[in-house]
């Protein structure tokens, strides 16, 4: 099965795509993680740090890329959850023409409840955990500021600052909407209450895909 999980910042849509992946038995590609993957010290990584940072979008050329050269690899043959890829119309169109998705599912949020998720996110800086917490709603640290998995202090990413996060928020709200149209042409949008808890968004997914 061909997914796309989409939503805007703080969603939630990081962690249904993975939930969901490991429930199809296929590959969950954020195109966020990919990005971050990148070494932050060679020009690409640098280039691509400067616009996440400020809660700007990659240009579509350099994403594009990025996303299709992970698809290529031989475990997305059979299927793909797809998260934060594609985030804008012209990238929706420009995939299209050489991939098809089974389904685009929408989490729903509204804006004041994403930023309110936010403001209350820290995050593992063992850059091989980076485990997200909420000190506002869950899961919360066991120990304020320490990371349960493996003790490592936790942080407020750069790009999750009050202001750079208003503005990826309305980023993606102005981007998301005209992809959405898009794809409901097609008729493939589920829409999922994203304003629930973890579980029951996911028992909603898995009733609106027929997954059991
Ligand atoms: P995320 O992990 O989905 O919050 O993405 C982190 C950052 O990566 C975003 O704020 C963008 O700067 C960048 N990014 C991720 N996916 C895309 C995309 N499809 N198009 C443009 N920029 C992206």
């Amino acid at each position: 099965m061909h997914i796309l999980i989409v939503g805007i910042k703080a969603s939630g849509k990081g962690t249904q795509a993975r939930q969901i992946a490991e429930e199809l038995n296929v590959p969950h590609i954020s195109s966020g993680d990919l990005l971050r993957e990148i070494d932050k010290t060679s020009p690409l990584g640098k280039e691509v740090r400067s616009y996440i940072d400020k809660g700007n979008y990659i240009p579509d050329k350099l994403i594009l890329k990025i996303v299709s050269q992970r698809l290529a690899e031989d475990d997305c043959q059979k299927g793909v959850v797809f998260d934060g890829f594609p985030r804008t119309l012209v990238q929706a169109k420009a995939f299209d023409k050489s991939y098809k998705f089974d389904k685009v599912i929408f989490i729903d949020i509204s804006k004041k409840n994403a930023l309110h998720r936010i403001a209350g996110r820290w995050t593992c800086s063992n850059e091989h955990c980076n485990i997200s917490y909420n000190i506002l709603t869950t899961p919360k640290p066991q120990k304020p500021g320490i990371c349960d998995e493996c003790g490592s202090k936790l942080f407020q990413r750069e790009d999750e600052t009050k202001e750079a996060a208003l503005k990826r928020i309305n980023t993606d709200l102005k981007e998301m909407n005209p992809m959405l149209e898009f794809y409901e042409k097609q008729r493939i949008v589920i829409k999922i209450n994203g304003e629930q808890s973890i579980q029951d968004v996911h028992a909603e997914i898995v009733q609106k895909l027929c997954l059991h």
